[in-house]
């Protein structure tokens, strides 16, 4: 399939380029040190990702440990109280072991580490689901897990920073600056420089510089694979649209990865927030411009400075302040469409899926769902597939604290 030159048929061996772009996002922007050491892990990955005995032990690990493949679920209930007969589809990642799709690249990422005779994998974390799945594969594999944390995040996460140091991670608490995210992310960087011999970094999303974006990409695919060829079988033909919601993207371009080559419409959720005001969102691809942070260059919120602006949204998981740079090429080209959805939206759907269906999605996933039934509401017919990242039992407190349990 062509769409705006780009030739969808060979997308994936052409993008990224040998240098990590994606037209002109992405690359690797990074001090000398690290680009040692990110040279190889991306040449190690390619020549890894290619072998037969790390397909086939992925391939084992993601039936008898992870629990995939996950289900595609109709949306039956859900889809009649809106009536406009088009119908809801889910992709039940929140059905995953530790109950989102971020173990698809952990699983993956430390498996690649320990192939390339690492003994350790260092990571930040800010809400502690990055660190949790991180930390779920180091002991599944049994390498050491270094997770790098603000102690103003350490406090707010009391039950993730437990679940790591169960798991047997090392929680390294950082007290720079605003003791949150981005001085995690800046002390588990300087650790890895010191330690690259003996350690491998592993990126929470299709963020950071060449190969992470890939890579993450590579991994996360799984859930557009499978969900093409489920959804083929429950109802004999593709879906009319696809829906994620984007943090960093992963979960969205691991769905969209099975679909781009396909004539079905793709909408990645942006979370809104309070509304349009600097500050209120973390719609990286909907207010944002072009920008390096983090090792990468892609479409960021930026403040007067020019430095990354302060972002907010309900769903800790998706307040970052850009995307993956293969969000930005796809935004650019116009192949995948990103909108947003706000808070109060985003809690409608929440409790719209628990009630309706019985699933109590994540809050991250919970703009996708929100998206898709507005989706439904306008379509007229046909059929809408949805990305449900994760579960929402980590949101359990935040929703009864801040909204209340609804009547
Ligand atoms: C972390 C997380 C996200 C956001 O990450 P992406 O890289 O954008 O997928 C979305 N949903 C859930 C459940 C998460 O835990």
């Amino acid at each position: 399939m062509k769409f705006n030159d780009i030739e969808f048929d060979t997308y994936f061996k052409n993008y990224p380029d040998a240098k990590g772009f994606f037209g002109r996002y992405g690359g690797s922007y990074i001090a000398p040190e690290l680009q040692t050491a990110m040279q190889e892990i991306s040449d190690a990955y390619q020549t890894i990702c290619k072998s037969r005995k790390f397909i086939s032990e992925l391939r084992r690990i993601r039936k008898e440990f992870q629990g995939r493949p996950t289900p595609i679920s109709h949306l039956a209930r859900l889809s009649d109280k809106i009536g406009t007969g088009v119908q809801l589809y889910a992709k039940r990642e929140d059905l995953n072991h530790t109950g989102a799709h971020k173990l698809n690249h952990c699983m993956g990422e430390v498996l690649l580490a320990k192939y390339m005779g690492k003994k350790k994998v260092i990571a930040e974390t800010g809400a502690g689901q990055h660190g949790v799945a991180l930390a779920t594969a180091a002991a599944y594999f049994g390498l050491e897990c270094d997770i790098y944390m603000g102690a103003v995040d350490i406090k707010k996460q009391a039950p993730n920073v437990a679940r790591m140091k169960i798991l047997g991670a090392r929680i390294i608490e950082v007290k720079e600056g605003l003791q949150t995210l981005k001085e995690a992310v800046d002390a588990a960087f300087a650790a890895y420089c010191r330690e690259y011999k003996d350690a491998i970094y592993c990126i929470g999303s299709v963020v950071g510089p060449h190969p992470f974006p890939l890579m993450v990409r590579d991994f996360q695919s799984v859930i557009g694979i499978e969900a093409r060829e489920q959804f083929i079988e429950m109802t004999g033909e593709l879906p009319d649209a696809v829906v994620a919601c984007v943090g960093g993207g992963s979960n969205a371009m691991g769905m969209f990865s099975g679909f781009l080559n396909d004539p079905v419409d793709i909408y990645g959720i942006e979370p809104l927030g309070r509304g349009p005001a600097m500050g209120d969102h973390a719609a990286s691809l909907s207010f944002g411009e072009e920008g390096i942070m983090h090792g990468f260059n892609s479409i960021m919120l930026k403040d007067e400075k020019g430095e990354p602006a302060p972002v907010y949204s309900v769903a800790s998981g998706l307040d970052y302040p850009s995307s993956g740079p293969e969000h930005a090429f796809l935004h650019d080209i116009g192949r995948v469409k990103y909108d947003m959805v706000n808070d109060d939206d985003t809690i409608d759907a929440f409790y719209a899926l628990s009630r309706m269906e019985g699933i109590i999605p994540a809050i991250e996933s919970s703009h996708a769902v929100a998206y898709g039934m507005k989706l439904a509401k306008t379509m007229g017919k046909g059929s809408v597939l949805i990305c449900l990242s994760g579960r929402g039992d980590k949101d359990m407190d935040y929703i009864i604290e801040q909204y209340g349990i609804r009547e």
